[in-house]
């Protein structure tokens, strides 16, 4: 196997398509090199290399020795230089690079093979001691904390006491002497901890860097930024050995960073920074302030021409916005690095569709080019970037799972209650709770933000705050609040009700106190891109929204219709009239303790206006499109309160003794509520509770068909296992419907379907399908039970199942992402056995998947008709679906190329 690939002298071994192999900085260097930029000379070791390396206990494949030999030797050759001469010596620098850019997370090594004789070569050749003396210290300097591990902060001490000796400031005014004495300083300590001299040999200083460099692809920082970044897959780093140019070698000389259009607004103008008499890292590193690109071309016009044709050679070729890394020695420009260049969401849309527009790209690949990532970072407030790294750390109280992004501050509330009424009194607060049910929906409401110590991303919590797009982190495991002290603790730091905090919702992160947040600007950009990708999708995508306000964000969003209405949602809250609201708790609380049917049905009559009035809201947004309402779902202790106090509340309320409610409150205790008396099974028990839902509905839909709005109802029943549980409802329901519609005299089209969320029903499709008009998968549910996974408790041990350092036996929350593996396989089933029934049977998703990108597309392969997503996500499922159908094209044209040959 060959593990190393030359490039210099206009040739190069490599191409830009072996990112892979060579890494992207090797990639890259041997395109540039094929291409004829400027590029220095070099080599790169695979990335094959490194993997085998890191397999066998740090050893290298025995035809490595050689390879490399040969290749040093050719450098050598092109450079016309030797390693180590004491005249005129060839220094490298060794860097990381893997096919992913992890920016600053592995390890670089600059100015290799000087030493005790060469240095003073360098400063010959150069005719500047200080600068070949301040060279070498860097070298020992890097070399002795990277390879061999010593404290930077000791070698960086042993720096500040040099300069104090010499009465120095900068490290510019350091004299050649300085450097020296700190060169002999460094490789005192060096002898001190290692009991052996600093290395003389280039050889045995380049294999030193060498598995460093690849060793620093299992350091902790590079595995948490993969982790992060969900980077899986890839063999190691490649270790890219090139010759040094230098940068700091008088005024003549300089170094830059660039871009070949602005990152940050996406306008086409060259963008970047230089400095002059500068090394790479010094710009990074942000010690002086860079000139701009502008002030370096009235400098150095005739670098400035040539790196204004490199840009644009570079763009054309690679058909992207390039980040580009160059060095000018002495007047002569060398490009050292070029890769794609990271951009703001808001530059992201504005660059595709510019080049989409330019001809640059095709439509395709500029829908391609966003992630779902970039669309949620368009539409929420985001913690100012610019906040200094060390003022967060300070600030840092606890993490937990980025149920929805955003960021929010507030004073911390411990209960619902004391939420409404601190916003009542104008204050802005953020809910925290162990976890959340219903009953809270109020409080969740006014905040700011909500945080959780428990539940995982289709928790309560999480759903509910996903559908109004308002920030969440839940799972916070290390949080114990205590609800009587009204303190939460958490790792050594605790905060009291009233006390300010910030919750980061894009990484899960709690802050004490408030942290400057920003709102990104909607380009225009997002509106033309996102036009071409409906002009290109099949599925449809609908929005999961509970009431007329969030069905009209979502209509703003791009929703053609609802895909659930979770109608339980609106026994707690009077989302129009908030000072309602405790009728209808009262009403549904009076429902739940009533012990006959004559009782539940006076308590539902109380209950039957509001959820017309809800209806009738909701058709008139949505008019002319889809709405599908599911009848009551959760187990019905979910909607009583458990503490003595307002047990006591309610009982006076209604009239009756408080045992009657501690009673009934035991008597819907569950061990297992989420497998209970929940979902369909309330209304095979008391079909009371169907009726008014489906009386509401209708009568609603009847109201607003006389009114000339459009509706198209689906009546859906949630949690169906069998074909007998169905047909039994769908007969309740139709008689029902059957009944408004003559009392009305009207004629209008409903539908009656199911979710598909018990595996049972799943398997048993066709027989659903037989009485089912519709199907919307319910995938947390299905998630739940296909994996055996509880939604509200799986947050304690599924991030050890996901983190790739720990367990890593899933590459995804399935919570988050379908398990397309397994509970994926469930879904093909039932979809093929149901349309075997009723050929066109519709079938959308409503669990949480149907706003997660992979799981769109999931959708889109497995033939449904729509997703349906929260408001804030719908815009994600318009670009997932045309990313589906581009995908599959590609997929396609491959598959015939393949059969052509
Ligand atoms: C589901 O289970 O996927 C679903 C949409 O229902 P809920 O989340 O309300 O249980
Ligand atoms: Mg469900």
């Amino acid at each position: 196997m060959k593990y190393v690939y030359f490039f210099g002298a206009g040739k190069a071994e490599g191409d830009g398509e072996m990112k892979e192999v060579l890494g992207g900085k090797g990639a890259g260097l041997a395109e540039m090199t094929r291409i004829g930029l400027p590029v220095p000379s070099g080599f790169t070791i695979t990335t094959e290399c490194c993997d085998y390396y890191l397999k066998h206990n740090l050893k290298y494949p025995s035809s490595l020795l050689v390879e490399v030999k040969k290749n040093v030797a050719r450098l050598e050759k092109v450079t016309k230089k030797k390693l180590g001469d004491a005249k005129d010596p060839l220094l490298v620098s060794v860097r990381s690079g893997s096919a992913r850019s992890m920016p600053g997370m592995m390890e670089t090594i600059l100015n290799l093979g000087l030493n005790s004789k060469s240095v003073e070569g360098l400063a010959l050749k150069t005719k500047n001691d200080r600068f070949a003396w301040d060279a070498y210290r860097r070298f020992v300097q890097m070399y002795s904390s990277v390879v061999i591990g010593l404290p930077k902060e000791e070698l960086e001490e042993k720096l500040r006491d040099m300069k104090a000796r010499r009465g120095v400031k900068d490290d510019t005014q350091v004299p050649a002497d300085g450097w020296r004495e700190l060169v002999s300083a460094y490789k005192d300590y060096f002898k001190s901890k290692t009991g052996k001299e600093f290395p003389e040999d280039p050889q045995e200083q380049l294999w030193g860097a060498i598995g460093a460099v690849f060793s620093s692809w299992n350091a902790e920082k590079a595995v948490t930024y993969r982790r992060v970044e969900r980077i899986t897959g890839l063999l190691g780093t490649a270790v890219n050995v090139v010759q040094m140019v230098f940068g700091n070698n008088g005024d003549n000389s300089g170094t830059g960073v660039c871009f070949t259009r602005d990152p940050s607004t996406g306008e086409k103008t060259f963008y970047g920074d230089f400095l002059i008499n500068a090394q790479g890292e010094d710009v990074v590193a942000g010690i002086r302030t860079p000139m701009h690109l502008t002030e370096m071309a009235s400098r150095m016009p005739k670098v400035y021409k040539q790196l204004e044709k490199v840009r644009q050679l570079l763009e054309k070729h690679y058909r992207d916005m390039q980040d580009m890394e160059f060095t000018v020695e002495d007047g002569t420009l060398y490009m050292l690095q070029t890769r794609v260049g990271k951009r703001t969401p808001t530059a992201t849309f504005k660059m595709a569709v510019d080049m989409a527009k330019e001809g640059l790209i095709s439509k395709e690949e500029a829908i391609e080019r966003i992630k779902p990532e970039d669309i949620d970072r368009l539409f929420y407030p985001i913690v100012d970037p610019s906040t200094p790294k060390a003022d967060l750390a300070k600030r840092q109280l606890a993490s937990g799972i980025n149920a929805v992004p955003g960021a929010a501050f507030g004073k911390a509330v411990f209960s619902a209650e004391e939420a409404e009424h601190l916003v009542q009194k104008g204050e802005k607060v953020i809910l925290v709770r162990r976890e959340t049910s219903p009953e809270d929906v109020g409080g969740m409401f006014v905040a700011q933000g909500i945080l959780t110590a428990t539940g995982g991303k289709t928790s309560h919590a999480a759903v509910v705050a996903r559908g109004w797009g308002k920030c969440c982190i839940v799972g916070c495991e290390q949080l114990d609040i205590d609800y009587a002290t009204k303190i939460a603790h958490a790792n050594g730091k605790s905060f009291r009700e009233g006390d300010w905090i910030t919750l980061d919702g894009n990484d899960g992160i709690v802050y004490s106190g408030q942290v400057k947040l920003i709102t990104p600007e909607l380009p225009e950009s997002f509106s033309t891109l996102m036009k071409w990708a409906d002009s290109i999708r099949k599925l449809h995508v609908r929005t999961n929204a509970d009431t007329p306000h969030d069905a009209q964000k979502a209509l703003e969003m791009g929703a053609e219709g609802i895909g659930l209405v979770r109608t339980e949602h609106m026994f707690f809250k009077d989302f129009e009239f908030p000072e309602k609201s405790i009728e209808r708790q009262l009403a549904i609380q009076e429902m739940i303790i009533a012990d006959s049917s004559v009782a539940r049905k006076r308590a539902l009559d109380k209950l039957l206006p509001y959820q017309r009035r809800d209806f009738i809201g909701i058709f008139k947004v949505m008019d002319g499109l889809p709405v599908t309402i599911r009848l009551i779902d959760p187990p019905l202790h979910e909607f009583v309160p458990h503490d003595p106090e307002k047990q006591k509340e309610l009982a006076d309320k209604i009239g009756v003794d408080v045992e009657v409610i501690t009673r009934r409150v035991e008597q819907l205790h569950e061990a297992n509520p989420m497998l209970g008396h929940r979902g369909c099974r309330l209304a095979i028990t008391y079909p009371e509770i169907l009726e008014m839902q489906v009386r509401a509905i209708i009568e609603a839909a009847v109201d607003c068909q006389k009114n000339g709005i459009k509706v198209i109802p689906e009546i859906m029943i949630p949690l169906v296992m069998d074909r007998k549980e169905l047909q039994i409802l769908t007969d309740r329901t139709n008689q029902v419907a059957q009944e408004v519609l003559k009392e009305a005299k009207v004629k209008l089209h409903y539908m009656v379907g199911t979710m598909i969320e018990i595996p049972r029903a799943a398997l048993l499709a066709d027989e659903i399908a037989e009485v089912a008009e519709f199907f919307s998968f319910g995938t947390n549910d299905l998630t739940q039970m296909g994996m055996g996974l509880s939604r509200d408790d799986a947050g304690r041990f599924l991030p050890e199942y996901v983190d790739e350092k720990k367990a890593g036996i899933f590459a995804d929350d399935p919570f988050q992402t379908l398990d397309i593996h397994g509970v994926g396989l469930l879904i093909r089933w039932a979809i093929e056995r149901g349309r075997s029934v009723r050929p066109k049977l519709e079938i959308g998703i409503c669990g949480e998947h149907g706003g997660d990108a992979p799981s769109v597309k999931f959708c889109h392969e497995v033939g449904m008709d729509y997703v349906s997503a929260s408001p804030f996500r719908v815009p994600i499922a318009r670009l997932a679906a045309a990313q589906a159908v581009i995908e599959e094209r590609k997929a396609k044209k491959a598959k015939g190329k393949k059969k052509g040959k």
